[in-house]
């Protein structure tokens, strides 16, 4: 079973920021910014590329609920999922990024800097 699911079904301790039937939205452990947030559908995706359009539209409406308990819809966040090896996904269950809290950096591939 992957960490993200073993999250899910209470295996592994998190620190949860909304949950509902569906999805999971919980502190990041390796913080990247001041407000580092992970989202995750409960049913195991293994990424962005596979989920159905239909849950991503549930998941959105999850994540604006997410950005107003964390009151940065005014400033803003970024909202990233990294897809698969050139994507540098790590761990291979679904998961969106919110990172907000401060100015976050630009985007870059490492290899052009
Ligand atoms: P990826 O590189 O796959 O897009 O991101 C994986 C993220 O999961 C990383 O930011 C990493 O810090 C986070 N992460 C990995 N294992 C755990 C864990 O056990 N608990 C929490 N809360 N975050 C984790
Ligand atoms: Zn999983």
């Amino acid at each position: 079973m992957c960490i993200f699911c073993k999250i899910v079904n209470g295996e592994i301790p998190n620190r949860t920021v909304l949950e509902n039937e569906n999805f999971l939205a919980f502190e990041d452990i390796n913080p990247a910014c001041k407000i580092h947030v992970l989202v995750i559908p409960k049913e195991h995706y293994d990424s962005f590329d596979v989920i159905p359009p239909k849950i991503m539209a549930e998941m959105t409406e999850f994540i604006h609920k997410i950005a107003s308990k964390l009151n940065i819809r005014e400033n803003g966040y970024r909202l990233i999922t990294n897809i698969k090896e050139d994507g540098g996904q790590e761990v291979h269950h679904l998961h969106f990024h919110i990172l907000a809290g401060e100015r976050v950096g630009r985007l870059v591939c490492k290899e052009t800097v």
